[in-house]
């Protein structure tokens, strides 16, 4: 019982494509049209009706937040409130744009951001703050956005985790300011790589329209048209950050599978935490999910002082865990900034442990998962 199956490696995460995905990627391969055009027309579309507001598909979720950054005017001198507690790619796409991103401490029970410890950070510089929605949880959001209206900060979510995810009943990415998703490999749904930005504010998103092919002037009209643009203008700086069909046919066919896919995701989360509540040193995430679609699962196991042996342990089982994240505050390139301590972070750091959780993930692996975790804890 303490071995998943003969052979068999539970995987931390993984992505899940089946025969349809397959057979849309040969579609654009056989029509030979790889770059830019219908499909991902066919996809922007197809997520607009799913948030109920405009996207923009790029090339990675990093290049979505940078984008969303750059289009609201972010740049040198300012500085952007961020959670230390994140994938190092929410630093770098606020360092890309010449801004310095402001670690802020957590939540001890949520892991998000704190918006208390947010508010000690403001200065005359701070521009935006970016939540991010980490496990797919998105927190005290009227709070959040209560204290960006107070001191007229722009907020951008990173959603990267929270693809599907709802508050009081409202999608994420349909309402607030600018939200941001991933598609890569892992993420809740995947285009390969991929991400986009969503917002109802049509200034940003044209310019993040423009900005991702190399800032050429009403370019993405023209592609859809099937049309290149031979005379064009430039008045900004733009990057090569689009979504290619490829990427979109992959994407279109999972956002169909979207039910199916979270259904999963739900169900394996809500058996984690049946079967690991109650133990005196783990700590579960106070997450709802009927509300959201985990991404990660995470637990704090209480008392501990780092990942290693632990890991090691599990791995010697046959199964993968993680560390989601290394503090960024700590990084080389962003220790420089020395400010207010953060010390619920520095302390979930050495407690967080995630546990596998992806679509194909089976209800034993987890049972299994479990009883190594609580027999770990006892001893
Ligand atoms: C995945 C992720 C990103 C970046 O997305 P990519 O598509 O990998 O560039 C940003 N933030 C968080 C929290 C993520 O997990």
């Amino acid at each position: 019982m303490d071995k998943v199956s003969q052979n068999k490696i539970v995987r931390l995460s993984k992505s899940c494509i089946g025969s349809a995905e397959k057979n849309a990627v040969m579609g654009v391969l056989d029509r030979g049209y790889l770059g830019m055009g219908a499909e991902v027309q066919n996809f922007e579309e197809a997520l607009t009706s799913y948030f109920g507001r405009p996207v923009a598909c790029v090339g990675t979720g990093t290049a979505a937040l940078q984008l969303a950054l750059e289009a609201i005017g972010v740049g040198n001198g300012d500085e952007v409130l961020v959670p230390s507690l994140t994938y190092v790619a929410s630093f770098q796409s606020i360092s890309a744009t010449g801004a310095m991103p402001v670690a802020c401490d957590i939540n001890a029970n949520s892991l998000l951001i704190d918006i208390n410890d947010a508010e000690k950070r403001i200065t005359n510089k701070t521009v935006a703050i970016m939540p991010v929605h980490y496990s797919g949880a998105v927190g005290e959001l009227d709070a959040l956005y209560k204290l960006a209206h107070k001191y007229n900060l722009r907020v951008i979510e990173d959603a990267a985790h929270a693809f599907g995810s709802s508050y009081k009943g409202v999608r994420v990415g349909g309402f607030g300011d600018i939200a941001c998703f991933s598609f890569d490999g892992i993420k809740n749904i995947t285009s390969g790589e991929g991400g986009c930005v969503v917002t109802k504010d049509i200034t940003v998103l044209s310019r993040v329209r423009d900005a991702r092919l190399l800032g050429v002037e009403k370019d993405t009209e023209k592609r859809y048209s099937n049309q290149r643009s031979w005379e064009f203008e430039v008045s900004a700086q733009g990057w090569r950050y689009h979504m290619s069909n490829v990427m979109a046919a992959i994407g279109l066919e999972q956002l169909k599978r979207m039910d199916e896919l979270s259904e999963v995701r739900r169900s394996r989360a809500k058996l984690y935490d049946s079967l690991l509540k109650n133990q005196a040193k783990i700590k579960l995430l106070p997450n709802d999910y009927d509300q959201i679609v985990p991404h990660i699962y995470v637990v704090q196991i209480k008392g501990l002082k780092g990942q290693g042996e632990i890991q090691e342990y599990f791995i010697k089982h046959g199964i993968q865990t993680g560390v989601h994240y290394q503090p960024n505050h700590l990084l080389d390139y962003y220790k420089k900034k020395k400010g207010l301590p953060l010390p619920v972070t520095e302390c979930a750091a050495n407690e967080i442990l995630t546990l596998p959780l992806h679509p194909e993930i089976t209800e034993q692996d987890v049972k299994v998962i479990c009883s190594l975790l609580i027999n770990y804890c006892g001893k």
